[in-house]
């Protein structure tokens, strides 16, 4: 069996290091942007919640008639299961995820009027919303500058050395002293189109990613 690629260790993860990244990427990648669409937060928070174990290009092609059915928490909280379902039949868990949308409308309505809460705390206490998904929202909805750690940002934080973590919540809390305060969300960004496009979960394109001489691991496939 071949042997693992021995990790660069000249490479360090600073703040220094991790602008250099974002710099190259930005070059690469200009037109990085969430994947998902949405018109306003309580559609992202609902793509999002979609979007667990799914891909986004297809949540994107059964949400436009769903949003344009449903108009508001309210609207969704009051829709029957079975109906709620019939418009997200084709991604995966889908009477899982229509439940859960239902429960977390239901929520908004009972305790913030109908509203996706703009803070953290907030956010997490409604059903089917953990960190990733709050910090997307926080991020992409209302401008704030928040580390969502999906499987891309997971995986290409760990190949470039910027956490030994696993678990996602505590590579965010890795990342953050790392990643300059102002450029949070377009690393994240950055960091989901680099492993769409080059540094794959299987076979990245090592010999002609942007920012090999910055990765530990640059040849983890050889020319
Ligand atoms: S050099 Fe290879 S492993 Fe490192 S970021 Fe680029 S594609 Fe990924």
């Amino acid at each position: 069996m071949a042997k693992p690629p021995k990790p660069n260790r000249k490479v360090a993860p600073t703040q220094a290091g991790v602008r250099k990244i974002i710099e190259r990427l930005d070059k690469a990648h200009p037109g990085a942007k969430l994947d998902l669409d949405f018109t306003n937060p309580l559609e992202l928070l609902l793509a999002l919640i979609l979007a667990a174990q799914a891909r986004d290009d297809l949540v994107n092609r059964v949400t436009p008639a769903l949003f344009a059915k449903y108009r508001s928490a309210k609207d969704y909280a009051a829709a029957r299961l079975e109906e709620l379902g019939g418009y997200v039949r084709r991604i995966n868990f889908s009477r899982v995820k229509s439940r859960r949308i239902k429960d977390c409308c239901a929520e908004l309505v009972r305790r913030f009027k109908g509203e996706v809460p703009q803070n953290l705390d907030d956010l997490l206490t409604l059903p089917g919303v953990g960190r990733k998904t709050a910090n997307i929202v926080l991020g992409n909805a209302f401008g704030q500058q928040a580390i969502g750690v999906d499987t891309h940002v997971m995986r290409l934080s760990q190949r470039l050395g910027l956490t030994k973590n696993t678990n996602p919540d505590k590579i965010e809390f890795d990342l953050t002293p790392l990643v300059p305060e102002n450029q949070r969300v377009r690393f994240c960004h950055l960091l989901q189109y680099h492993g769409r496009r080059v540094c794959f979960a299987k076979k990245p394109r090592c010999p002609e990613c942007t920012i090999r001489s910055l990765c530990p691991y640059p040849d983890k496939t050889k020319a």
